[in-house]
C-alpha cells in the first residue's frame, strides 16, 4: 500500500477500506507516513466526506491507537462530558468538579485550543488531563495538524477525534454538548444535528450510554473568554456566583451526567443535586483538591489574581446606539487568538493572561461610545488589528431582535 494512492483514491471520491485507514492513521502514527501526505488526506476528507463505515473505521483505528483504559477497580459509574468547542466555553471546569462531587468518576481528557475555539486543557491542566502519548495518540497528532491546516470543520472528522478520545477513558456514559452558530465549528443547525447523531450513534455502537445537547454558540458562553480569565470564572459559577447562561448550561449537563450515570433518577432530580453541589461548597471544595492533587497551586480559588493576568486593557465602544442584534462570534475567537490566546502554528507557545470581557450579549440595549467588551492583552502591535475584529463582530440595529435564542435548542439520543 502507498499513501499517494490513498489520497488520490479519497480525492477522486473513493471509499477507503478499514486496512486502508488503517495504514495511513498507523503508518502517521508511528511517524512513518511525513504531515503533508496526512495533510493532503485529511483536505481530500474534509472535501470528499466519508461515509458511516470509513467513520466507524476511522474512529476505531484512532481509538486503538494508544492505550483503552480500564477504570473497573473504581467503584460506580465513570462518566464523561464533550464539547464541539466554542467562545467562552468553559463547563468542562465547571462540570468536572460538581459532578465528582456529587458521587460519579469523571475520568476527563480535555483537549487543546482548536482553530477559533478555546481547549479547557490550555485553561488549566485539572483531572481533567490532556491527551496523553498513551491515549488515542493518533487523535493527539492529527488534530494538531487539523488546526494548521484548516481541516477542522468535518463532521466525519471530528466525530472520531471526539469518540475516539471519550471511548479510550473507559467511561460508561457521555453527554455531548454540539455547539451550533457563528462561533462553533457547525454553524448551521442542521448540521449540528447530523454531527451530534453520528456521535450519539457511534457511542451507542460501542455500548456506551450518550446523549447530545445542541446549544447555542451564536454569542459567547458567559461574559470571559482567554485561559485565565476563563478559569477565573469558572470558580465564580462554582462561588454560586457568575452569569446565568454559563450557569444555566453547567447544571443542565450536569444533571444530564448524574442521570446517565444512575446517580439520580432523572434529570430534574440530576439538576438539584448539582445545585446543591454548589451552594454547600462541596463542588468547590472539589475543585481545590483536584488542582492541589494535580500539584496546581490552590490558592487560585481564594486569589484568581494569582493567575497570569494581562498587562493593559482596551475597551471597545460602539459606534451606533441600538440593541445587539447578532454577533459574529467566530470573530471574537480569531481575535483571542491573535491576541496570543491561541495559535497559529502547532508549536506556538499561548498567552494565558490575555482575554476577552464581554459587556453586551444579544438584545442589549447599547449607547454610542459605551463599552461593547474590553481587551485584556500584552502587546500593541497585537491589539491593532484584534480591536477592529471584535468591533465588527457586534452587529448593532434600532431594534431589539424579537426572537429569544434558547440555549439549549434540542435534545439528541435521549
Ligand atoms: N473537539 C475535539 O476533541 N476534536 C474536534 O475535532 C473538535 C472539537
Amino acid at each position: 500500500m502507498r499513501a499517494v494512492d490513498l489520497i488520490r483514491k479519497k480525492r477522486d471520491s473513493g471509499e477507503l477500506s478499514r486496512e486502508e485507514i488503517d495504514f495511513l492513521v498507523s503508518g502517521y502514527t508511528r511517524g512513518e507516513i511525513p504531515d503533508y501526505q496526512m495533510a493532503a488526506w485529511l483536505m481530500a476528507v474534509w472535501i470528499r466526506g466519508m461515509n458511516r463505515s470509513e467513520l466507524a473505521a476511522l474512529t476505531e483505528v484512532m481509538l486503538y491507537s494508544g492505550e483503552v483504559l480500564n477504570h473497573s477497580e473504581i467503584p460506580g459509574k465513570k462518566v464523561d462530558k464533550h464539547s464541539t468547542g466554542g467562545i467562552g466555553d468553559k463547563t468542562s471546569l465547571i462540570l468536572a468538579p460538581i459532578v465528582a462531587a456529587g458521587g460519579l468518576t469523571v475520568p476527563m481528557i480535555s483537549g487543546r485550543g482548536l482553530g477559533h475555539t478555546g481547549g479547557t486543557l490550555d485553561e488549566c491542566g485539572m483531572g481533567l488531563i490532556g491527551q496523553t502519548a498513551e491515549i488515542a495518540p493518533a487523535d493527539k497528532k492529527i488534530y494538531a495538524l487539523r488546526d494548521a491546516t484548516s481541516t477542522v470543520e468535518n463532521i466525519g472528522l471530528i466525530c472520531a477525534s471526539i469518540m475516539s478520545k471519550k471511548l479510550a477513558e473507559g467511561i460508561d456514559a457521555l453527554v455531548l454538548d454540539v455547539k451550533t452558530g457563528s462561533g462553533a465549528f457547525m454553524k448551521k443547525e442542521e448540521d449540528s444535528v447530523r454531527l451530534a447523531e453520528v456521535m450519539v450513534e457511534t457511542g451507542k455502537r460501542m455500548g456506551k450510554k450518550v446523549v447530545a445537547l445542541i446549544t447555542d454558540m451564536g454569542q459567547p458562553l458567559g461574559r470571559m473568554a482567554g485561559h485565565s480569565n476563563e478559569v477565573a470564572e469558572s470558580i465564580e459559577i462554582l462561588r454560586g456566583r457568575g452569569p446565568a447562561d454559563l450557569r444555566d448550561l453547567s447544571l443542565d449537563l450536569s444533571a444530564w451526567m448524574f442521570y446517565l450515570g444512575e446517580r439520580t433518577k432523572n434529570v430534574e432530580e440530576g439538576r438539584r443535586l448539582a445545585e446543591t453541589m454548589i451552594a454547600t461548597g462541596q463542588a468547590l471544595e472539589k475543585f481545590r483538591q483536584g488542582i492541589r492533587l494535580q500539584g496546581g497551586d490552590e490558592r487560585v480559588i481564594d486569589e484568581p489574581e494569582r493567575l497570569p493576568t494581562a498587562r493593559l486593557l482596551f475597551h471597545v465602544a460602539s459606534s451606533a446606539s441600538g440593541f445587539v442584534t447578532s454577533t459574529n462570534c467566530e470573530g471574537f475567537g480569531i481575535a483571542l487568538a491573535m491576541l496570543g490566546g491561541g495559535r497559529e502554528k502547532k508549536e506556538d507557545q499561548i498567552d494565558h493572561g490575555v482575554g476577552l470581557e464581554f459587556h453586551k450579549r444579544i438584545g442589549d440595549p447599547v449607547e454610542l461610545g459605551e463599552p461593547l467588551a474590553t481587551i485584556h492583552y500584552n502587546s500593541d502591535a497585537k491589539l491593532a488589528e484584534a480591536k477592529s475584529l471584535i468591533g465588527e463582530s457586534y452587529h448593532v440595529g434600532e431594534e431589539a431582535p424579537k426572537e429569544k435564542r434558547p440555549l439549549v435548542r434540542r435534545l439528541i439520543g435521549a
